[in-house]
């Protein structure tokens, strides 16, 4: 049922941010509430007796899906964030881009021994993002129990950058 609604859902925008690219426009996702339902529902599932203790979004579509799956988690939530925006002591991982490179950042006090944590972001493409975030988790100390993306793009092969991390997607191109 998801993957139908969710198929119908995403709009893809050929050339945006540029040329040869296809977004994935998650959008008209958000305008639906019923679609958000099932897809806060269906992120978290496979954790729901996990005993995950934290949600991880990165920034900044990772916050839209995983504040509401820590909610229904009853967990908190820790935001991996850009460069320069996170007010406390941080932790910082770089990694490449098609060109040049991008950075991100997590509080030192985000995430800890004893933690067990779901990483969240819209899209896996390449995997660069999510295997930065999950380097940023272990070098804190927690344990990752798995990473939840709404889609996943198969042909970009991200999974091979996530070895030893479990990711849930709930739909695959
Ligand atoms: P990557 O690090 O290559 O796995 O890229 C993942 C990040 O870039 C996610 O935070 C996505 O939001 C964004 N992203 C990459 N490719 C696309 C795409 N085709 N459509 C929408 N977002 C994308």
């Amino acid at each position: 049922m998801v993957d139908q609604v969710l198929t119908s859902l995403i709009r893809d925008v050929p050339d945006f941010p540029k040329p040869g690219i296809v977004f994935k426009d998650i959008t008209p996702i958000l305008a639906d509430p019923q679609a958000m339902n099932q897809v806060y529902d269906a992120l978290i599932e496979p954790y729901r007796e996990a005993g995950v203790t934290r949600i991880v979004g990165i920034e900044s579509r990772g916050f839209i899906f995983g504040t509401p799956m820590a909610d229904r988690l009853n967990v908190g939530f820790v935001p991996v964030r850009k460069p320069g925006k996170l007010p406390w002591k941080t932790v910082s991982e770089s990694y490449a881009l098609e060109y040049g490179e991008d950075t991100l950042e997590l509080h030192e006090d985000g995430v800890g021994e004893g933690d067990k944590v779901v990483i969240v972001d819209d899209l896996l493409a390449t995997g660069g993002t999510l295997s930065a975030a999950c380097r940023l988790v272990r070098r804190l100390g927690a344990e990752i129990v798995g990473a939840s993306v709404v889609i996943e793009l198969a042909f970009l092969e991200g999974r091979k950058k996530l070895e030893g991390t479990t990711v849930h997607s709930l739909l695959s191109y």
